[in-house]
């Protein structure tokens, strides 16, 4: 087949005048944007086209203990003894006004991440402003969230988080953590700090009582500050696997309570009774969805061998028709990578992926001149040994395995030291449970992928991390019960 000349689109790019990003941003402490002790700023880029955005400052500890100790006062003298109903008109606020200025939000997440202007307008914007909503309904009912115990709040939060879903990760952490009446203070990463810093704005304008929620940009350093300051009563981590260790060792020994969200390599399985070409769809979404820059990336295919044929020239067939460019343009179904150091990172796994004998193909679909691109992969004849097969790339590459009977598969899945996700295609309910349950893996979804609710936990088992966000699960780590 040959899509490149029947397949043709007319640019649709989003318009960005009325978009405001001021030169310069400071730290948001104590209500008030300020700026940072030690005067320093790094700019933050564009990297479909490699432009300066802003400059944010660079957040060191004297920074990270003004922002903790106005959480604090804030906990004590005015979050901590607020009516709860009082608390969750504060965060519906927060979620209407996200709503209001969504257009502006979704533009900003692709100027600064890359991600398809499709992805932060139809998913990550929308579900950001769905957490504010559903957490603040939380607020006032705690007594009913926990029955027979009193919640009781833990105090002042430290929250960190990746670059992968800069606002729908903020809201993951800031609105369940308000709900329980905690206040706290978060480090967005260092290559998308924009859209946390609107949130900042946005929080100012609800008139949020000054201290509840303080941000501090920067880059690990800062984050390590934050994790070792003797103020914080919790820190919530969102990130790799290697920092969540090192993090994790920061705590031993204290009474910071902690949860853990780390990375990922999860199966998508296609069983030989599954819808094939919905199933395609499914992979697709599963690896390609915001360049695979996505903890629980459907990142290793197993299919079973009797299908693998038609599957993969399925696959391929599909993979010619994606549209890899300006994240801006409505047809994009590929953007950037987030910056280039993880474009370098997965250049460096799948040089080793050729290397180690993987067979790589990619379309020969057209890419932008500058900026950080990376093409949509796969690789076949990969063995469960292959580095590509076993760490997390972060990025747009599917690793395909065969297999031929259930219970061979479930072993593969999970052989790896992760178990965040999974995926199970067949048209066999008793497939899906016997699958499902005994995969690894804190999500496991049945002829779906990616999909996300506000109402449904998320969290790893081994070193995909510890405790759960999102629903009622996503309070507890909030909260000491009594
Ligand atoms: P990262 O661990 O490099 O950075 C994450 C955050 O931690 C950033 O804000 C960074 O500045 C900060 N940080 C770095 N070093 C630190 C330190 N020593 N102490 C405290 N903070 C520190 O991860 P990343 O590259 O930004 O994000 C990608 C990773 O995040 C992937 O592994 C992905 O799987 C994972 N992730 C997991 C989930 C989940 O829910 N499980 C969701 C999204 C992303």
């Amino acid at each position: 087949m040959k899509f490149n000349t029947s397949w043709q689109y007319d640019p649709s790019p989003e318009s960005i005048d009325h978009i405001v990003i001021d030169k310069e941003y400071g730290h948001f402490i104590n209500g008030k944007f300020t700026k940072p002790v030690k005067g320093k700023y790094f700019a933050t880029v564009n990297p479909a086209r490699e432009t300066v955005l802003s400059h944010v400052a660079d957040g060191t500890a004297e920074d990270v203990d003004k922002a903790v100790k106005a959480a604090r006062t804030a906990y004590d003298k005015t979050w901590s003894k607020m009516p709860a109903s009082e608390r969750g008109k504060y965060i519906y606020r927060i979620a209407r006004m996200i709503q209001e200025r969504a257009r502006e939000l979704s533009i900003i997440e692709s100027l600064d991440g890359g991600k398809p202007i499709r992805e932060s307008r139809d998913i990550d914007v929308p579900l950001a402003a769905a957490h504010f909503f559903y957490y603040a309904g939380w607020a006032d009912k705690l007594d009913y969230a926990f029955p027979g115990r009193k919640a009781k709040p833990l105090g002042v939060a430290g929250q960190i988080i990746p670059w992968n879903f800069p606002l729908l990760m903020a809201a993951w952490k800031i609105a369940p953590a308000l709900a329980a009446g905690n206040t706290v203070v978060l480090k967005p990463a260092e290559t998308t700090p924009l859209t946390a810093l609107k949130l900042a704005e946005i929080i100012r304008d609800c008139d949020l009582p000054p201290g509840v929620v303080n941000i501090v940009t920067g880059a690990g350093t800062a984050g390590a500050s934050l994790v070792n300051h003797p103020g914080i009563d919790k820190v919530a981590f969102t990130g790799s696997t290697d920092v969540g260790k090192i993090i994790q060792k920061a705590l031993a020994g204290t009474n910071k309570k902690y949860t853990l969200e780390l990375g990922g390599k999860a199966a998508n399985i296609i069983f030989e009774d599954a819808a094939i070409d919905q199933a395609v769809e499914g992979i697709i979404n599963g690896i390609f969805f915001n360049q695979g820059h996505v903890c629980c990336a459907g990142s290793r295919l197993f299919v079973q061998e009797g299908v693998a044929n038609n599957v993969i020239r399925k696959l391929k067939d599909r993979m010619e028709t994606l549209i890899v460019g300006d994240p801006l343009d409505k047809n994009t179904d590929i953007g950037a990578i987030n910056s280039k150091d993880q474009l370098n990172k997965i250049k460096a796994l799948v040089k080793i992926g050729v290397n180690e004998g993987g067979q790589m193909y990619q379309p020969n679909c057209a890419i932008p001149s500058k900026g950080y691109w990376f093409r949509p992969t796969l690789f076949t004849d990969v063995a469960q040994s292959s580095k590509i097969v076993q760490e997390e790339i972060f990025g747009p590459v599917l690793a395909i395995q065969t297999f031929r009977t259930v219970e061979e598969v479930i072993e593969k899945a999970n052989n790896t030291p992760y178990g965040l996700s999974g995926g199970v295609w067949t048209d066999k309910g008793s497939k899906v449970f016997k699958v499902s349950s005994k995969i690894k893996a804190g999500v496991v979804w049945a002829n779906t992928y990616n999909k996300f609710d506000p109402t449904s936990p998320f969290g790893g088992f081994k070193e995909s991390g510890m405790g759960r966000e999102g629903g009622l699960h996503g309070l507890y780590p909030y909260v000491k019960l009594a």
